[in-house]
């Protein structure tokens, strides 16, 4: 890439005009701002490998008194250029800013970086006047008036700012503008909180210049991440070691089943939008705020899932004075139970809501406890459910037929109370102690 290090004391070339646009000033949210003005530009992305960015300085305030409106157009003019000369890699828009205490205003030096095909240093008064375009080879293909930066210069120097241009032919170009801005008055309290809790983290991104600026957000927070590039590495890393989040750009259904199994289920995936308009966690280029609150929205899920619950049991019995028994043995212990008559409807009442364990009489009308033990193993994915049969007689033979049936355990007729209770038991316990951050299985 042809991104060089984003911080200039001088510009090199500031361009000067007289005449100004009257401006409009209100409050306004400028990381909201640049997110707007990236999320705009996203239909002129899709079909290029391109990707934008935005850097935000973490110590800079967000709200400012100035022309949102006339910004935007700047922003739009700058990042549109960009991304209509670049063929291939990155748009980064980074906007960094020295705060003024004794005034509280904001000195903004904003740049828009790209990795396209670059301006040579004799074109850069020129592109900057009026209807001037560069004539030649690689800028023929594009179309455009040679409006947009003589009026985008005009707006900067109308807010009292410079512009500037700093390129390299073949390997990108940086526009570059400074402004002051008053700080408008931030209220502390919509600053969103920092998750606890959440500290491993891995990050899957093949874009480097991603990776930095995730490392520099997510180190802020006081969050530890692996950052990895490839699949593959991914893949290393998780099955090296625990992590509680995977912080990951889009993984097509390849990738995910690639991924080490168990690992997959207790980490909570969170996604990157590759390009607009995909479904995703949290949607590309993302602010500081966003990150946080997706972060936040992790733990939340991770803390609901913590919460141990009632046992729900389902069981299946016929008879009626066994169903009694059941009940009444049941209802003493703090679980929530689900009866029914058959296997047929024990079945159906899984499908609904999987229980945490499940006890099936052997022999019911319409379908017997083994069918409806085979069934229900059928509907599992990963995670299984005990299954705990009950007989009316232990035969000879028919422990292995039930367990060889999908069955854990089995307990013969009459009931004993202590037993049920060892079961129920040994189902909290695996509520209580759930593998950190487990992502509920679809157990639908
Ligand atoms: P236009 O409507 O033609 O894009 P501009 O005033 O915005 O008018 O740009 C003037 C010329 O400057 C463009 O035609 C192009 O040749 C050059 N230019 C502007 N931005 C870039 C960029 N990011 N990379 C390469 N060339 C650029």
């Amino acid at each position: 890439g042809g991104l060089r290090p984003y911080f200039r004391t001088e510009p090199p070339k500031v361009i000067r005009q007289a005449d100004r646009f009257e401006l409009n000033i209100a409050p306004f949210d400028f990381e909201q701002l640049a997110q707007n003005v990236c999320l705009l530009l996203g239909p002129a992305l899709k079909d290029k490998p391109v990707e934008l960015l935005i850097d935000y300085d973490q110590f800079l305030p967000t709200e400012f008194l100035g022309d949102a409106g006339r910004l935007r157009q700047i922003l739009l003019n700058l990042m549109g250029n960009a991304v209509k000369f670049t063929e291939e890699g990155t748009v980064m828009l980074r906007i960094v800013g020295l705060s003024d205490a004794s005034d509280s205003s904001c000195q903004l030096h904003e740049t828009v970086e790209d990795t396209g095909i670059g301006i040579s240093p004799e074109k850069i008064e020129h592109i900057f006047g009026e209807f001037n375009q560069i004539e030649d080879e690689s800028n023929r293909k594009y179309e455009g008036t040679g409006l947009g930066l003589a009026i985008t210069r005009k707006l900067i120097e109308s807010m009292d700012g410079e512009i500037w241009l700093d390129s390299m032919p073949g390997h990108g170009s940086c526009f570059g503008f400074r402004i002051t801005l008053p700080c408008a008055e931030v209220t502390e309290d919509n600053k969103p909180e920092i998750p606890d809790g959440l500290s491993d983290i891995l990050v899957f991104t093949e874009n480097s210049l991603e990776a930095s600026l995730l490392e520099r957000q997510l180190s802020l927070l006081g969050i530890s991440a692996q950052f990895v590039d490839t699949i593959d590495a991914c893949k290393t890393a998780l099955e090296g070691s625990e992590f509680q989040v995977l912080l990951t750009r889009p993984l097509d259904a390849e990738a995910k089943a690639s991924l080490p199994s168990g690992s997959n289920s207790n980490i909570v995936q969170l996604t990157f939008a590759e390009q607009f308009g995909q479904q995703a966690d949290l949607p590309k280029p993302f602010t500081r705020s966003g990150l946080l609150e997706a972060l936040s929205r992790v733990s939340e899920r991770a803390s609901e899932e913590f919460q141990p619950r009632t046992v729900t049991v389902l069981a299946a019995e016929d008879n009626k004075t066994n169903q009694l028994v059941l009940t009444k043995m049941l209802n003493k212990l703090d679980i929530e139970l689900t009866l029914v008559e058959n296997g047929e409807e024990a079945v159906e009442a899984f499908k609904t809501s999987v229980p945490d364990v499940v006890f099936l009489d052997i022999s019911m009308p319409v379908m017997d406890g083994l069918e409806a033990a085979s069934l229900i193993r059928g509907l599992e994915g990963g995670d299984t459910v005990p299954l705990i049969a009950m007989t009316a007689h232990a035969l000879a033979g028919d422990e292995e037929r039930i367990r060889a049936g999908g069955f854990d355990h089995y307990m013969t007729k009459p009931l004993k109370k202590a037993q049920l209770a060892t079961h129920i038991e040994a189902a909290a316990r695996r509520l209580a102690d759930p593998p950190e951050l487990k992502l509920k299985q679809n157990r639908g």
